[in-house]
């Protein structure tokens, strides 16, 4: 039978993303076990039957849990201090089931501008097509806050640090507005990590993550996970999860759940040398500015102290000269990568304007700060003298 390890309930996350959640099967596996397997069969008709009555809890069925699935979502709970936490198969799947399993027809959702390219098209293209009025705000404005939540409101979306220019929102005071609307706050946390900002101590209701970025980490899996109150896990999330089928492999969780392990040495390190390549950044004549959240310089350094505890993986910057210039840089690069995924082991450069950012048009760009000189630098583990060195005879390229 299952055996649980009787660990201390106080545990600092280190330890707990080595211990936490692990159920050791009946060999006594040091590594969590991965269960490949799509169903479990039962020992008698009865307990079939009992179990579909919902009088027995155990697996059924993969899509519905799966006991490799289950270890990777209590250790991600334990980690962000969530009642409950279900894992899903990208953080799309986390985003759009958080969202869709709670929302219905006269519905209305406010979201922060800066989201991620997919995040906004279900907020601005997909919930209107089901009768959900949605409205978008400036992010770090909290008169358009005040004003978009001074009517009911069932759900509020938003990410800080956004994507790609790392502008934040006070998710205290976004919270507390939200609540009186009548709604739930949903934090997209992907850039901060559950590391360096916590947004249920905040006052948000349910955190979403790509698993992909930062929890992988290493560019090897997609996957996803929604945290929040056990209750609405229960009753709201999980009816969704089971009968729509946006669930996590139970292969991918194990990746994540290794991914875990090590998440707290690969985010200290790659922040470290986010926090140098910033510095360097600033000093060089062909950047026009910087924006990392623990600089002095970012216009929201303050609200950065109080609701960060570091100031992530990635550097945000603008080179003089444009697209033509910021394209010498990046293809000049002999170690940093040209890519749009981020949170990786390897430095990844992207120029949102014609990528991630293209389809939204330039008008919305310059909305969100997005110039065509702007660099989303994703900092990796490799050394930082080195990562110096290539930005330093990148640059000298540029002339
Ligand atoms: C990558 C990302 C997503 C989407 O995650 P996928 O795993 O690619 O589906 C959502 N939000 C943010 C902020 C992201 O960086």
């Amino acid at each position: 039978m299952p055996n649980h390890p009787k660990l201390p309930s106080d545990l600092r996350p280190a330890t707990l993303l080595v211990h936490g959640g692990t159920e050791r099967s009946q060999w006594g596996e040091t590594d969590e076990a991965l269960f490949l397997t799509s169903g479990f069969v039962y020992d008698s008709a009865e307990q079939a039957e009992a179990t579909f009555k919902g009088e027995q809890t155990r697996f059924q069925y993969s899509r519905f849990g799966n006991p490799t699935v289950a270890m990777f979502e209590r250790r991600m709970a334990l980690l962000e201090g969530a009642e409950a936490c279900m894992a899903t198969a990208t953080g799309m799947a986390a985003v759009h089931s958080a969202m869709l399993s709670h929302l219905k027809t006269g519905d209305r959702v406010v979201a922060s501008r800066a989201l991620f390219g997919s995040c906004h098209w279900i907020v601005s293209t997909l919930l209107p097509r089901y009768g959900i009025e949605t409205a978008f705000v400036d992010g770090g404005n909290l008169d358009e806050w005040r004003a978009a939540l001074s009517k009911p409101t069932a759900m509020v979306l938003l990410e800080s640090p956004s994507n790609p220019m790392l502008d934040l929102i006070d998710i205290a005071a976004v919270s507390e507005l939200t609540h009186q609307a009548g709604g739930l706050v949903v934090v997209d946390n992907v850039f901060a990590t559950p590391l360096l900002q916590k947004p249920l101590e905040l006052g948000a209701d349910i955190v979403v993550y790509s698993a992909t970025k930062h929890i992988d980490g290493q560019g090897r899996a997609l996957g996803g996970a929604v945290l929040g109150s056990k209750k609405w896990v229960d009753e709201v999330l999980q009816p969704f999860i089971r009968n729509t089928g946006p669930s996590i492999s139970p292969f991918n969780a194990w990746l994540m759940l290794k991914g875990l392990e090590t998440l707290p040495i690969r985010v200290r390190a790659m922040s470290e040398s986010a926090t140098k390549v910033a510095d360097f950044l600033a000093e060089q004549p062909q950047i026009s500015f910087v924006r990392y959240p623990t600089r002095t310089d970012h216009p929201q350094y303050a609200l950065a102290q109080k609701q960060m505890k570091g100031g992530s993986t990635l550097v945000a910057f603008d080179v003089k000269g444009g697209k033509e210039a910021a394209f010498k840089l990046m293809n000049a690069f002999r170690i940093i990568a040209i890519s749009n995924n981020l949170g990786d082991s390897k430095s990844l450069a992207t120029h949102p304007a014609t990528t991630t950012h293209m389809r939204i048009g330039e008008a919305e760009r310059a909305k969100l700060g997005i110039g065509e000189g702007a660099i989303r630098l994703s900092v990796g583990l490799e050394d930082a003298e080195d990562l110096i060195d290539d930005l330093k005879q990148a640059l000298a390229a540029l002339g």
